[in-house]
């Protein structure tokens, strides 16, 4: 029965299992936390959702989390046992470990601690504290012998035994065995108690049944109750099975012992009460119990042949203080060892909580001041739109008005200035004579002073008012446009300045470049004088350069031009000249060949004085006459082409003016458009901040659950 009974020390191990699992997920879960935290922190642009003093106390959880593991993973169950030498604490150790594995019955060997733990191998080994070696042993005697030879143990030292768990079921769960060297022995209780029980969950004082409990050994466990508060005391009265000598008196020496032992336990050293204390308190017979265990393991009878009186009885108070003892010493260890582990997973859980809250909370309200502002760039950017769209037409519409008012303030100035040409003609003094040469040089003066004018003269009408309208046309646009462009687009570019002159190219030079005066003389009674009258100037002209070679249809023309002169003088006959003709046949009549030839003198007479009078300034006049016919005739025909040009210019400068403008409204747009993508991608990445943090809480709500579970099972009641 004792064998198949599943062991409660098996409940520290499954606990020891079970809280290591959840620090194993604690573990991970800290590091995917801390991870998140940080790169949360390092994420600057979102905004101060996480800071450094959180990814710090992160990576603190996580290291803090890994030692705890660390120092879970290597707990185990601790008995120590203490008494005189010889009263049988190795012989209790081996039965309990049901194997000889401490030697025994050879007084006292060595002054140092044996520890005898599981080892996952196949061989037993010990290791020395202060050799730190390792050597192997294959039986007790050869352990003895190692214990006995070692010069390097000194007293107080400690030595580990290996024992393989396949050979121990005890020793598979965790559970270390602590035998010293005997109260008895030593002078160095406190060291002792500093060194090696501290963390022992059970204290086990094996007494001699044959004697009370002495006062080196009450004077070690007072020392132990001071330093650790309330511990686990179990008195073992050893060699019991000697007692069977004297059966007439061993329930009395029993009750002696149990008295005196419940009185220490409950009165002096109060670790129990006195309900409690009998508890506590065995009288067995080691020696038996391993000895039957033994013969049992080989498969021969339990006793070996020779049943002592009263053995039975041993054997199940021996099983009796086993069962209490794994009880009280699983029960205590799970407290003892993880509680404390338990409470700083749960402080940890809580921490790591805190810090996701405030990430939560700090990227809530990030993604709130996010959202605003992207409505708002959303806002600005429905306005922008609309307005410029707006703007365009009706500065597109003013545009037009200005240059259809610039076209006609130029037409108008223009047509002025052609009307005071002959005064500008007038005016120009340049030596003149009519050799090709001088004439040439004369009519370019002539020209530039015109153009110089000209030029001069329309500027003055209109280029300040243009200018002046253009200036607050722009200044319109750039008011207008202004409260549409971001402010970095206005520090970036500035607005666009203006610098318009307007130019009048009237070309005076190609216009006038056909020009050719006509300056010969010409008597106003001659051939050609009389011809032009009666034919027209054009007609005359061809007809009288007919020797010109140029003229192919010379004689053509010539019919042409005596069919006019007839016409000319049919007409003539028709009406007055008829009368003419017939007052000078009367005249020729009445007055005679006196009156012809005083005609005929006078006639000379008038040549001579116009030959006389045709002078260098009587052509100069003509020439000047000449030109202003001519310029004014050419000028008249590009007064709308010289004003469309500027209405043009204007038109061009300001729609530049406009476009540049737009474009910085379009740059505008583009960098709201930014900015409100910009805000999206960092909602997004709030969001998943918020989800994860929120995430990572419930991860560590469902943690701390599965402590609480543990806390709950192994921790709580009992
Ligand atoms: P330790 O010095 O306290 O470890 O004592 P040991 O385990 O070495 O035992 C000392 C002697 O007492 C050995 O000879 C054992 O055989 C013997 N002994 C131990 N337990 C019993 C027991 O229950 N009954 C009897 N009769 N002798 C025992």
């Amino acid at each position: 029965m004792d064998v198949e009974d599943p062991s409660p020390l098996r409940r520290f191990v499954v606990a020891k299992r079970s809280i290591t699992s959840v620090f194993d997920q604690l573990l991970d879960f800290v590091k995917d936390g801390s991870a998140f935290v940080d790169e949360t922190w390092r994420s600057e642009d979102l905004g101060q959702v996480a800071v450094e003093e959180q990814s710090l106390e992160m990576q603190t959880c996580a290291t803090k989390l890994a030692t705890i593991r660390e120092v879970l993973v290597r707990r185990h169950m601790k008995v120590a046992f203490f008494g005189r030498t010889s009263n049988g604490k190795s012989t209790v150790i081996n039965a309990m470990l049901r194997d000889r594995v401490l030697p025994s019955g050879i007084g006292h060997t060595t002054n140092c601690f044996l520890r005898v733990e599981g080892t996952d191998g196949d061989e037993a080994f010990l290791t020395a504290e202060a050799s730190g070696e390792r050597s192997g042993v294959q039986t007790v005697n050869q352990l003895a012998h190692a214990l006995h030879m070692d010069p390097t143990l000194d007293s107080g030292s400690l030595v580990k035994v290996f024992w393989p768990k396949s050979r121990c079921a005890l020793l598979r769960d965790d559970l270390v065995l602590m035998d010293s060297p005997g109260t008895d022995v030593t002078l160095e209780l406190d060291s002792w108690i500093d060194k090696f029980c501290l963390d022992a969950d059970v204290f086990v004082l094996v007494g001699n049944a044959e004697s009370t409990l002495m006062n080196t050994e009450k004077l070690f466990f007072h020392k132990v109750s001071e330093r650790i508060s309330k511990p686990n005391i179990f008195i073992l009265h050893n060699r019991w099975d000697a007692s069977v000598t004297e059966p007439e008196y061993i329930e009395e020496v029993r009750k002696q012992h149990l008295e005196r032992c419940v009185s220490f336990l409950a009165e002096e050293l109060k670790v129990v009460s006195l309900d409690e204390a009998p508890g506590r308190i065995f009288f067995v017979s080691a020696k038996e119990v391993l000895s039957s265990r033994m013969h049992r393991a080989q498969g021969m009878p339990e006793t070996g042949g020779a049943l002592a009186e009263g053995f039975h009885e041993r054997l199940r108070e021996f099983q009796s203080f086993e069962r209490t003892f794994e009880e009280f010493i699983s029960q205590s260890a799970i407290k003892t060892k993880f509680e404390q582990h338990t409470v700083r997973a749960w402080q940890i859980t809580e921490a790591i909580k805190a810090v996701m809250d405030s990430i939560n909370i700090a990227s809530a309200d990030r993604k709130i001041y996010c959202l605003e502002e992207r409505e708002e760039q959303r806002d600005r950017l429905d306005f922008v739109r609309g307005q410029i769209n707006r703007l365009t037409d009706s500065l597109r519409e003013r545009i037009k008005t200005v240059t259809d008012d610039v076209a006609a303030k130029v037409s108008t100035a223009l047509s002025d200035q052609i009307r005071s040409l002959p005064v500008l003609v007038e005016e120009f003094r340049a030596d003149f004579n009519p050799t090709p040469e001088t004439l040439d040089l004369y009519k370019a003066k002539l020209l530039l002073h015109v153009e110089e004018r000209l030029v001069g003269c329309l500027a003055h009408r209109c280029s300040s008012s243009i200018l002046r309208d253009i200036q607050d046309n722009q200044n319109h646009m750039i008011e207008s446009v202004r409260p549409l462009l971001s402010l970095a687009v206005q520090e970036q570019f500035g607005l666009p300045s203006t610098k318009f002159e307007l130019t009048y190219d009237l070309n005076l030079a190609a216009l006038c470049a056909d020009f050719q005066e006509d300056i010969e003389f010409r008597f106003s009674l001659g051939w050609t004088a009389l011809v032009t009258r009666f034919i027209g100037p054009a007609n005359a002209k061809r007809a009288l350069t007919s020797g010109d070679p140029r003229i192919q249809e010379v004689s053509s023309f010539r019919d042409e031009m005596v069919v006019s002169i007839a016409t000319g003088l049919v007409s003539l006959t028709s009406r007055a000249s008829m009368t003419v003709l017939v007052i000078g046949g009367v005249v020729w009549r009445s007055v005679g060949w006196r009156i012809i030839a005083l005609s005929l003198s006078l006639y000379g007479l008038l040549y001579l004085y116009e030959k006389l009078t045709w002078t260098d300034a009587s052509r100069e006049r003509v020439l000047k006459l000449q030109f202003v016919e001519h310029t004014i005739h050419r000028l008249r025909a590009i007064v709308p082409v010289t004003s469309s040009s500027c209405s043009q210019q204007v038109h061009k400068e300001l729609a530049a003016v406009f476009s540049r403008l737009s474009q910085r409204v379009d740059l505008s747009e583009a960098e709201l458009e930014g900015n409100i993508r910009q805000l999206s991608f960092r909602i997004q990445r709030l969001e998943s901040i918020q989800r994860r943090s929120k995430a990572f809480r419930n991860r560590a709500t469902e943690l701390e659950s599965q402590l609480e579970a543990f806390s709950a099972q192994y921790l709580q009641g009992n």
